[in-house]
């Protein structure tokens, strides 16, 4: 029996089962060179049978260790989902247990970060690569500005 089983017999009669829960984080699956899951996985919610669907609707909530997007230091970030719903067919649960395990993960996976920033967005080493993160942003965005100009005369 894992943690994140639902007995589906328990919840017959309407009942609802409370969720609260501290996991492992190994959940997530194993740490990356630029991705750790080094903290506890927080899940607060409900489960409960309508006629023909189980309901679970969970928050989540997690940190993870990123490197810094501009100097590369290792920051930890959230990495939540508050409104985790799924309803799922009973007849797809034909052991009559259901481990949200697998829901938990996907759903904290996409929400991940694509980068991070050490000191809550204002890396000190910001000031340094910006000028030239500008540069590359124009030539990336307005490649043909100066050609619509003459193209408008
Ligand atoms: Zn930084």
């Amino acid at each position: 029996m894992s943690a994140c089983d639902i007995l589906i017999d328990r919840l017959k009669n309407g009942a609802v089962e409370k969720i609260a829960q501290e996991l492992d984080s190994s959940l997530l699956g194993p740490d990356e060179e630029d991705l750790k899951f080094s903290f506890p996985v927080n899940v607060l919610g409900e489960a409960y049978l309508t006629d023909d669907h189980l309901i679970i609707h969970l928050k989540v909530e997690t940190k993870i260790f990123m490197p810094c997007a501009i100097c590369n230091q290792m920051v930890s970030a959230d990495l939540k989902v508050d409104h985790l719903y799924q309803a799922i067919p009973i007849e797809e649960i034909p052991s009559a247990v259901f481990d949200y395990k697998q829901l938990l993960r996907e759903a904290l996976l996409l929400e991940l970060p694509k980068t991070v920033e050490c000191n809550q967005g204002k890396c000190p080493e910001r000031e340094l690569v910006e000028p030239y993160l500008r540069k590359d942003w124009d030539k990336v965005n307005f490649p043909f500005a100066d050609m619509d100009k003459n193209t408008n005369d």
